[in-house]
């Protein structure tokens, strides 16, 4: 848990966020600046700064698992989606508490940028 956090705190429910699932290991909600129609951030409750940082496998599973539910619940699993975790600055992370995004409802060019 890190104090100055923007992801700790909307986990604590600090910030305002428009939360869509949680479970005992991760909460989402949705993207303040959506890329997609359907946009989601899955973040675990536990603050790991990035994907490097990351030593729990459980929890890396816990995020693509609810991604897999959430997109369920949201219309995209049969049409598709892509999930995405940014490290560091070259992949554009912005917010240092790793998370997963969801992106879905629309086709999705690859590669990415
Ligand atoms: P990244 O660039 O992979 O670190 O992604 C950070 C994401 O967090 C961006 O897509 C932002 O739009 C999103 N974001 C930043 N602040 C908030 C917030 N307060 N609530 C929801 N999403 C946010
Ligand atoms: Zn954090």
């Amino acid at each position: 848990m890190a104090d100055d956090c923007l992801f700790c705190r909307i986990v604590r429910q600090e910030i305002p966020a428009k939360l869509v699932y949680e479970n005992e290991h991760v909460v989402a909600f949705r993207d303040i600046n959506p890329q997609a129609p359907v946009h989601l951030l899955v973040v675990p409750r536990e603050h790991v700064a990035s994907l490097n940082e990351a030593r729990d496998a459980s929890m890396l599973g816990h995020l693509s698992l609810a991604a897999a539910e959430i997109a369920r619940s949201e219309g995209i699993a049969e049409s598709g989606y892509r999930t995405v975790v940014n490290t560091n600055r070259a992949a554009g992370q912005t917010v240092f508490h790793v998370h997963l995004h969801l992106l879905g409802g629309r086709e999705l060019g690859w590669p990415p940028g």
